[in-house]
């Protein structure tokens, strides 16, 4: 069977009614017929029929054999530090997604576990900073914003040989278009927000792994701490999931229009897209994925401060809004918005400036995109004209 297919036809329908939706269990806790003795479930923080089967279907999607859902991206990333102790070092990407920033920086720092940022694209940076005591690498492929990609294949071999685990950050390219199990990572981890639930109306996040003992040790971490997605959160990603292939080939093929379209546009200085044949690591980013997904950034040519603010301000359909991911499409200016709480020095060595401009690409149609961002451009250009004496 085809992923697609399979995809659809992973969770039964409900044994007890015949229902083709899987039910929402909205419920705390369950009935025990004697003490310890239950139908599998005997408390929802543990267990819940409606979240098991979207860990059953993120687990399918990703092609692990186990998924854990967790309330947040975040507090996915939060379990997967917990496996780590005083003395640990990391080895992240250099510019790995805000939060999971802050996280290690003003928490996990705190609690002795070190980070080095190191620029994964060229892998061989990995095999330099790479010690004894590195126990994770962490990996956003590509990456936010400025769209980076790394060999997954290549830093899995890095990491197999030094006895550490390899995570990938898999939200931006969504399992339709990569799975990095296959390609030899250990864990991969989703903003279930985003591509996955696919319409901006839920927060959630995930963990799938190929190990049964690391899946173990997750999941005590999880029920231990209680980081997990409500019953009707999950049924909400059940039901985007189920539409993520289409949506996603769809949005990967009106980025491309769009991404060639900024490339071409004379306001515009450097496009970073996996898709184009211009991106650094094109190749790499096609022999790993299938397709290159919605998020676009782009520097403008006029590189003063408020170029990119007065940009996202006249565009009409893409929405000024953090997140990404969803049916519409979004703008947003990382610089002030999604990485203001990486600091100044670290973001404009990652070429976060107040130039740089994200955005989402949705399902509207490709040329009402493109026209909409030919217009606010040329807004833009028009208002410099203006102010700027000859
Ligand atoms: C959004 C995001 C997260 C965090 O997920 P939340 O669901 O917002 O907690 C982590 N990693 C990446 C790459 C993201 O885009």
């Amino acid at each position: 069977m085809r992923t697609e297919t399979r995809l659809l036809h992973t969770l039964p329908h409900d044994p007890l009614t015949g229902a083709v939706s899987v039910p929402i269990h909205q419920t705390s806790t369950f009935e025990q017929e004697a003490p310890g003795v239950n139908k599998g479930f005997d408390y929802s923080r543990t267990n819940n029929p409606t979240r098991q089967a979207f860990e059953q279907l993120l687990a399918e999607l990703e092609g692990g054999i186990r998924g854990i859902a967790f309330s947040s991206g975040l507090a996915a990333v939060d379990a997967v530090l917990k496996l780590l102790s005083t003395g640990d070092e990391i080895i992240a990407v250099d510019d790995i997604y805000g939060g999971t920033y802050r996280a290690l920086h003003t928490i996990y720092n705190r609690l002795g576990i070190t980070v080095k940022h190191v620029d994964t694209s060229d892998p061989g940076n990995v095999l330099e900073a790479i010690t004894p005591k590195t126990k994770l690498v962490w990996l956003e492929t590509p990456t936010n914003p400025t769209l980076k990609v790394s060999d997954i294949r290549a830093i899995a071999s890095i990491t197999q040989a030094a006895g550490a685990l390899l995570l990938v950050d898999n939200t931006f390219c969504s399992p339709v278009a990569q799975q990095p199990l296959k390609l030899g990572a250990d864990l991969v981890l989703h903003s279930i927000t985003k591509y996955i639930a696919g319409h901006s109306d839920v927060i959630g996040g995930g963990i799938v792994v190929k190990d049964p003992e690391l899946g173990e040790r997750i999941k005590y971490i999880q029920n231990a701490t209680g980081a997990v997605l409500g019953p009707q959160d999950s049924w909400l990603a059940i039901r985007g999931a189920q539409t993520l292939h289409l949506r996603y080939e769809r949005i990967s093929a009106n980025a491309q229009r769009v991404a060639e379209f900024l490339l071409g546009h004379p306001d515009v200085a450097g496009v970073n897209y996996p898709g184009l044949r211009a991106h650094p690591n094109h190749l790499v980013a096609r022999s790993q994925s299938s397709a290159f997904g919605g998020v676009i950034s782009f520097w403008l040519k006029d590189d003063r401060e408020e170029a990119a603010v007065e940009l996202v301000k006249q565009t009409r359909l893409f929405t000024l809004a953090e997140s990404l991911g969803g049916v519409k499409s979004l703008v947003c200016v990382p610089g002030c918005m999604t990485h203001a709480s990486v600091p100044r020095e670290a973001r404009l060595a990652a070429g976060i400036n107040l130039s740089l401009v994200r955005i989402s690409i949705g399902l509207e149609h490709a040329d009402d995109l493109v026209e909409d961002l030919a217009q606010a451009l040329a807004q833009v250009s028009e208002s410099f004209t203006v102010q700027v004496p000859a």
